[in-house]
C-alpha cells in the first residue's frame, strides 16, 4: 500500500473509532501484551490518534522485563563462584542484578557469550569443555520450543557439559490474573507467541472474563484495525477472540512445536518481576531431562535482593502505571544507564516511551 493510501486508511480507522467513542459513556483500557506491539504503537505515533478515553497500556509480554533480578544474580554466581561459561541473548546482558549486569561481569573477564539462537550454545560448550556452559533459559512460548530442540540435539549428540538455568514463562496464566483486573477492557494478544499456542486457546478470555481479545500484526494498520474490533466488541457487549494475523497464527497453532515443549518440560510455578509467584506460569524439566538443569547440577546459593523500591517497572508491567510516572524516567534511567529492564530491552515499555514519548490527546 502507498503511503499516502495508509495513511488514510489509518485516519478513516482513527476516525471511527473515536466515533464510537463518542457514543459510550465510559472510556476503554486496553493492554497489548507483547512488546513488539508497544514498540510499533509508540513509533507509529497511535497513542496521539486518541481521546484519553481510549487508554492503552502495556503488559507482561516480554521475557526480559518479566525476569526476576534473582536470575540476574544466579547467573553472575554460576559465572563468577563456580567459573562457568554463561550463554545468553544479548538483551538480558544489560539487565541489572543486585552487584551489577552481565555485561558488567564480562568486562571485569567473566565468561558470557552472546548468541542469537539457543542452538548455538552448543557449539560454546563444545569449544570451552571441560568447562559447563550454562544457557540463560529466558522466554516464552515462542523461544521455548528452540530450547527443547537444542537439549534434544545436546543429548542426540552427547554433549555432557551444556546445562539450562530455566526461567521460561508461559502465558496464560498471568493473563488471567490480568483479565481479572476490573479496568481492563481488552488484549491486544501477542502475534509470535499465539504462533505456537493458537487463536483457540486464548477462548476463556471471553467466557470466563467477558474481556475481547484481538490477535494483531505489528504495522499501524493492523494495530488500528484490531483496536476498531476491540471497541466494538466492547460497545457491544460481545466479547470474542478474534484473530486477525491468519498468515502466521493459525487456531491451533502449532502442534509440533508444543509437542516438542511437552516432551522435554512440564508446567511448574514461577516467579515474575510485577506479578509475583504465579502457580503453573512457569516450565521445569521433566524428570527424564533434569540432567539438563543448572540448578540441579550446580549449588547456586544467592539470596533474593530487593528491587530498587524507585523503579516502577512492577506496576508497569501491569498497567497500573506508565513511565513518566516513575520518578527516575528520563533522569536516572536512561537506554545508556537502566535502572530497571523496561529501559533495557529494545521492546521495553519505558524504552519505547523514552524514545517516542508517550503522548495522548486530552479528552
Ligand atoms: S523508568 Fe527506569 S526505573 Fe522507572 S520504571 Fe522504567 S525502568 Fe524502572
Ligand atoms: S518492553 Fe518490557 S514488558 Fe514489554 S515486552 Fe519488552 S521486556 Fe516485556
Amino acid at each position: 500500500m502507498k503511503v499516502e493510501t495508509e495513511k488514510h486508511a489509518a485516519k478513516k480507522l482513527a476516525a471511527d473509532i473515536n466515533s464510537m467513542l463518542s457514543e459510550y459513556p465510559g472510556s476503554m483500557k486496553f493492554m497489548e501484551v507483547c512488546g513488539t506491539h508497544t514498540m510499533a504503537i509508540h513509533s507509529s505515533g497511535i497513542k496521539s490518534l486518541f481521546t484519553k478515553r481510549l487508554g492503552l497500556v502495556s503488559g507482561p509480554g516480554c521475557p526480559v522485563c518479566v525476569t526476576e533480578k534473582l536470575f540476574i544474580d544466579q547467573s553472575i554466581f554460576l559465572g563468577k563462584e563456580l567459573g562457568v561459561c554463561l550463554v545468553t541473548f544479548g538483551d538480558l546482558i544489560r539487565v541489572p542484578g543486585s552487584s551489577g549486569s552481565l555485561a558488567d561481569f564480562r568486562s571485569q573477564g567473566g565468561m558470557v557469550r552472546v548468541v542469537y539462537s539457543p542452538m548455538d550454545a552448543i557449539d560454546i560448550a563444545i569449544q570451552v569443555a571441560p568447562k559447563p556452559a550454562v544457557f540463560l533459559g529466558i522466554g516464552f512460548e515462542t523461544t521455548i520450543p528452540t530450547v527443547a530442540a537444542t537439549v534434544k540435539t545436546a543429548r542426540a549428540r552427547n554433549v555432557q557439559n551444556l546445562f539450562v538455568l530455566p526461567a521460561f514463562k508461559t502465558i496464560h496464566q498471568p493473563l488471567k490474573m490480568l483479565a481479572s483486573q476490573k479496568d481492563l477492557t481488552g488484549f491486544l494478544l501477542p502475534g509470535h507467541v499465539s504462533a505456537i499456542i493458537g487463536a483457540d486457546s486464548y477462548k476463556y478470555l471471553a467466557s470466563e472474563y467477558s474481556k475481547p481479545g484481538v490477535i494483531a500484526g505489528f504495522e499501524g494498520l493492523d494495530i488500528l484495525l484490531a483496536l476498531r474490533s476491540l471497541v466494538r466488541m466492547t460497545i457491544n457487549k460481545e466479547p470474542k477472540i478474534e484473530n486477525n494475523y491468519k498468515t502466521v497464527v493459525r487456531q491451533e497453532g502449532n502442534i509440533f512445536a508444543r509437542a516438542l515443549i511437552d516432551e522435554i518440560f512440564e508446567p511448574s510455578d514461577a516467579s515474575w518481576r510485577g506479578l509475583g509467584l504465579i502457580p503453573g506460569s512457569g516450565l521445569a524439566f521433566k524428570s527424564p531431562y533434569e540432567e539438563f538443569d543448572a540448578l540441579n547440577r550446580f549449588n547456586v546459593e544467592v539470596q533474593e535482593e530487593p528491587d530498587d523500591p524507585r523503579c516502577k517497572c512492577a506496576r508497569i508491567l501491569t498497567g497500573e502505571l506508565t513511565p513518566n510516572q516513575c520518578g527516575l524516567f528520563g533522569r536516572e534511567c536512561v537506554p545508556e544507564e537502566p535502572v530497571g529492564p523496561c529501559m533495557v530491552s529494545s521492546e521495553g515499555t519505558c524504552a519505547a516511551y523514552y524514545k517516542y514519548g508517550g503522548v495522548s490527546i486530552d479528552a
